[in-house]
């Protein structure tokens, strides 16, 4: 089996990763201003993509593969489906404010047509190669897959966690590793690598307890989410603590495609009773959000556009407001610049928040005990080379590997080849 690493690679952002010349694994973007892309597939077009979940920077540039005549069959479930359609048309609409093109409406339908529905756990053949394929929950938002591939006729076999989260949020259930069919080669995500996350439950508490101190000092609270996810587990966090979110933005939009696929959700009526308690915004309500003292959850989560601009425009003089990251910020983006410098950029000018800035960390990636407990697992059940991918730290987490277990692990660089036999 050979693999060729196009993006991902000591990064998170833009994931892809070529197997044998023809399937690709995710095929992402790295949601920077402008976006960075994914290194192009050269030679002939791959016959089949394989999507692990609905987030930029692992779907994010696939409908770029689908011109016509060429276009590659499409792998991926059903609610990721309706998101990457989702993702693909709002891709287009900024790419014309900014002054970018990376794909048409057309590419964007095309895929539609291209794509297999897959349910978990389904084992399938893909495009009428000897290679099987099979998807399990990851746990990490609605509809994410872990992927396994098995190559028949040289019997190797790969596992890719995609990102990957174990443990209850209020949205998803847990990732199963047990469940997870043992493989040849492994390719984990890092994001977390030596980083623990902290305590979920007292997380929470200081993140009400911050809005409500913001609230009660007459100032407004906004909470950038990722559309996908972030936005509903922030909702339902917030309305079991019996506050009153504003919701602005593409959230909302995903939410309302959430309840058509209860299956993926842990509690599809928490999610709803959740969105029946907020008021919703839009372009022409946003002034009425800001009006009196309010909390509001609005996109994007890293800062690099949406509706979160305008809030972060309006409130960035008032010591009283706050904005409350809810995630990582990856490098380049609004948001890391907002940690690190105390500013963010939009519309080309800077501006300076001088309203409190603090991060909390509802990730929906696995910790470092649960990246290596995965590992392991692998390991102990003959997994003989793993590459670390989707992280800033994938050297250390290799070397750590190497020490613990003895086998083959490596942090590829972009456009980096293997061949494992
Ligand atoms: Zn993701």
């Amino acid at each position: 089996m050979k693999l060729k690493f196009l993006g991902g690679c000591n990064e998170v952002g833009r994931s892809a990763i070529l197997v044998d010349d023809t399937i690709l694994i995710d095929y992402g973007m790295k949601p920077s201003d402008p976006p960075g892309l994914p290194l192009e597939v050269e030679g002939t077009v791959p016959k089949s993509v394989i999507v692990s979940h609905a987030h930029l920077d692992h779907s994010g540039m696939v409908p770029s593969l689908m011109d016509r005549g060429k276009a590659p069959e499409v792998y991926m479930t059903s609610v990721t489906t309706d998101l990457t359609l989702l993702l693909g048309r709002d891709t287009i609409k900024v790419g014309k404010e900014e002054g970018y093109l990376f794909f048409t409406e057309e590419h964007v339908q095309r895929m539609v047509e291209r794509t297999h529905a897959v349910a978990y756990g389904e084992r399938l053949t893909l495009n009428g190669s000897d290679y099987e394929c099979e998807l399990h929950n990851a746990g990490h938002i609605p509809g994410s897959s872990s992927v396994y591939l098995r190559k028949e006729s040289e019997d190797v076999s790969l596992f890719y966690t995609g990102d990957i989260k174990m443990g209850v949020t209020r949205l998803m259930e847990s990732a199963s590793p047990a469940d997870f069919p043992p493989s040849d080669i492994l390719l984990i995500e890092s994001t977390y690598f030596n980083r623990e996350h902290r305590d979920r439950v007292e997380q929470e508490r200081e993140f009400i307890d911050s809005i409500r101190e913001t609230i009660d000092s007459g100032g407004n609270a906004i909470v950038p989410c990722f559309a996908i996810g972030r936005t509903q587990e922030i909702v339902m966090i917030l309305h079991s603590y019996g506050l009153t979110p504003y919701v602005d933005g593409m959230g909302l939009t995903v939410f309302n495609l959430f309840r058509n696929y209860p299956a993926f959700l842990k509690d599809a009526d928490a999610m709803n009773d959740a969105f029946d308690g907020a008021q919703f915004v839009n372009s022409r309500s946003r002034k009425k959000a800001l009006a009196e003292p309010s909390v509001i959850v609005t996109t994007a989560g890293m800062l690099n556009g949406g509706p979160v601009l305008y809030y972060l425009k309006k409130i960035h003089g008032d010591p009283r407001g706050k904005v409350l990251l809810t995630g990582y910020q990856i490098e380049g983006t609004n948001g890391r610049r907002l940690l690190e410098e105390g500013c963010v950029e939009t519309n080309g000018e800077l501006v300076k928040v001088s309203a409190g800035v603090e991060q909390y960390d509802f990730s929906a990636h696995a910790g470092d005990s649960e990246l290596k407990e995965l590992v392991a697992q692998f390991c102990k059940r003959g997994t003989e080379v793993v590459f670390m991918v989707h992280g800033e730290h994938t050297e250390e987490f290799a070397a750590w590997t190497r020490d613990n277990f003895g086998c083959e692990a490596i942090a590829p660089s972009l456009g980096e080849e293997f061949i494992i036999e």
